[in-house]
């Protein structure tokens, strides 16, 4: 497997000119943020997830996890590494400084979780997990509570988990059956739940699961599900590690990737009851556990988003290396690297512009998730709010789909090679798959997308993202630049596509629902492969703004030009058709009825 390399020239791009550091001042708390600081930042992220993530990311994947004698012990090297994440404060990279952590925004903290997932999936699940639980927790847990356990989990020494899955209840939470009751103070919990991610590992000395759970006389469906803190081991009054609690890991699963992220079946209470404290208040567990989903949701969008750009450079690197048939119209000439080839490059282009539009995407989300935390302008506060709900289950449903595509388009560049496992592309191929299923999967975002997002207020957030779109139509146009009137004249009908098909979902969703939801993939992936050409777009004016005043990496700057028109004239196109699937195509959908199968 090749090595990583942060893709820091990028990552440095986006965030001082799209995302703008220079905005994030404004934002309450992230007054220090500053150009020094974001490079110190990313150089030493860059070097851990380099140096100790990725040199173990073959070997955990053929090692894998073990389950003997009731735990779970992850691949040698595993422990070393994420200690070193632990010791280096990285887990508490976005957490406020209020309670521990190092208090940076997102805009931060996001581009090095990518390189972490980059470098090593299966491991950087782990503190993919636990932020989200200290988020979950921070919003909701109780102050005596968080005091025992939020330290802990904040530096790294502890990890949490989401217990939210049973055999009968995986996209339908309205099923969950777990059950508690109160005893005292606490609560005792009793159930199976199932894939929990880290359900149990010896990379931390307790591990605290968030746990959804029904008590007593509870309101049927997600109304009546509460959420639980069950930590492995117990705490003494003095808040030092006490006896085990009632928890069980039953076994793990085989999988096909991911090898090295342990998937537990959990069992709690088999004697006593597990000792279990509400969070939140009872039957408002649901609410309580979006906030980790939804901060889950994206991160896993980030895995994919990691995952695509480690696939790219073992295929670019490879294609620069393997010598293979002459080059087009040089019959006399020796073999030229496949990379000579124009397929070769078009595949490896269509990699990259997807890599480049996704990341462009996720960061923006991010800028929109700090917006809502600490603007001090409660218009811009809720224009955050807003921005971070829509663009949620896009980032985490198109970037996963495209980890799944690009991972194989990585195999196809590498051609049967791919298909070995000593080369690691086909580990990228089995590692994404998942990325799809997981924290709700695609589809649930796509009807998420729909329902919710857009349907709940009538196409408000919607409407303004389109509208922001449209007003830097004009600019776009206005520039006399072959390159970017060849991007404005594909990106132009794909705005106008989405605006469509957003209006014909906001009418569908209203009257004829299942119409809508035949369409909700297809829509999903519109909005998408859209949202792709106008930040790659803005980034294409950018450069050529700065190579216009000669500020700047050239050959970088014109790589960003290169990769927009690709991108408009290879994927922007494909909105159109889509538009159509959306408007036209859930009649045969709907009329394939059970029989017909
Ligand atoms: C490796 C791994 C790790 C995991 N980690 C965790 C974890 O840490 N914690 C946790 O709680 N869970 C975890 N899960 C569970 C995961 O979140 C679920 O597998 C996922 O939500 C889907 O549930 P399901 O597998 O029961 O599929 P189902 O819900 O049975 O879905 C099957 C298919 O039906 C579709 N479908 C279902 N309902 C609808 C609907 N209403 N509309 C449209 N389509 C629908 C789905 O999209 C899917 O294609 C993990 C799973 C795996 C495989």
């Amino acid at each position: 497997m090749s090595a990583y390399t942060p893709p820091l020239d990028d990552i440095r791009f986006l965030l001082t000119h799209l995302i703008g550091l220079d905005r994030l001042v404004f934002l309450r708390g992230y007054e220090f943020v500053n150009e020094e600081l974001a490079e110190a930042i990313l150089v030493e992220a860059g070097k851990i997830a380099a140096e100790k993530f990725a040199p173990l990311n073959q070997g955990g994947d053929r090692h894998g996890a073990t389950f003997e004698n009731n735990r779970v012990t992850m691949p040698p090297g595993f422990r070393d590494a994420y200690q070193a994440y632990v010791d280096g404060g990285w887990n508490g990279l976005p957490v406020r400084s209020a309670i521990g952590g190092q208090g940076l925004p997102w805009s931060l903290a996001m581009p090095v979780q990518e390189m972490m997932q980059a470098a090593n999936l299966s491991l950087a699940l782990c503190p993919l997990l636990n932020q989200g639980a200290i988020e979950l927790f921070d919003a909701h847990g109780s102050e005596s509570l968080k005091k025992k356990f939020l330290p802990k989990m904040i530096t790294g020494a502890w990890t949490g988990t989401m217990n939210l899955t049973e055999p009968q209840a995986g996209s339908d939470l309205a099923a969950i059956k777990c059950k508690a009751v109160k005893d005292g103070d606490a609560y005792r919990i009793t159930g199976q739940k199932i894939f929990i991610s880290y359900g149990d590992h010896d990379l931390s000395e307790n591990i605290i699961h968030f746990v959804l759970a029904r008590l007593p006389d509870a309101p049927e469906g997600t109304k009546g599900l509460s959420l639980f803190l069950v930590p492995k081991i117990l705490l003494k009054d003095n808040g030092s590690l006490g006896t085990a609690n009632d928890v069980r890991v039953v076994s793990i699963e085989h999988k096909l990737g991911q090898h090295a992220s342990p998937t537990c079946v959990m069992s709690f209470g088999d004697a006593s009851g597990a000792v279990g404290y509400l969070v939140g208040e009872e039957n408002g567990g649901i609410a309580a556990m979006f906030t980790m989903m939804n901060n889950a949701r994206i991160g896993v969008g980030v895995q994919g988003l990691g995952l695509m750009e480690r696939a790219y450079q073992s295929a670019r690197d490879y294609a620069k290396t393997r010598a293979q048939s002459r080059d087009i119209g040089q019959p006399k000439q020796p073999p030229v690297t496949i990379i000579h080839h124009p397929d070769v490059r078009r595949m490896l282009l269509s990699m990259k512009a997807h890599i480049e539009a996704a990341r462009a995407l996720a960061y923006c989300c991010a800028y929109a998730v700090d917006v809502s935390h600490a603007s001090p302008d409660p218009a811009q506060k809720a224009w955050g709010a807003a921005r971070m709900d829509l663009l949620t289950p896009i980032v985490k449903a198109w970037l996963t789909d495209l980890s799944n595509e690009i991972a194989s388009l990585g195999v196809q560049v590498w051609g049967g090679m791919g298909y070995i496992e000593e080369t690691g592309a086909a580990q990228h191929m089995r590692d994404a798959r998942v990325l799809a299923i997981y924290e709700g999967t695609n589809g649930i975002q796509a009807n998420d997308l729909v329902f919710r997002k857009i349907a709940r207020d009538k196409g408000a957030a919607f409407n303004a993202l389109l509208r922001e779109i449209e007003e830097f139509l004009p600019s776009l146009r206005a520039q006399k630049s072959d390159e970017l009137a060849a991007i404005a004249q594909q990106l132009i009908p794909a705005v106008k596509a989405a605006r469509d098909a957003g209006a014909w979902m906001l009418t569908t969703a209203a009257n004829t629902p299942a119409d809508a939801a035949a369409g909700a993939t297809p829509f999903l992936r519109l909005i998408g492969n859209m949202l792709g050409g106008y930040y790659l777009a803005k980034s294409a004016v950018i450069a050529q703004g700065l190579l216009a005043s000669d500020t700047g990496d050239a050959p970088f700057l014109s790589g960003k030009i290169i990769t927009a028109r690709f991108y408009a004239e290879h994927v922007l196109p494909q909105c159109l058709a889509l538009a159509v699937t959306v408007m036209s195509g859930s009649r045969a959908t709907l009329a394939a009825t059970e029989e017909y199968f």
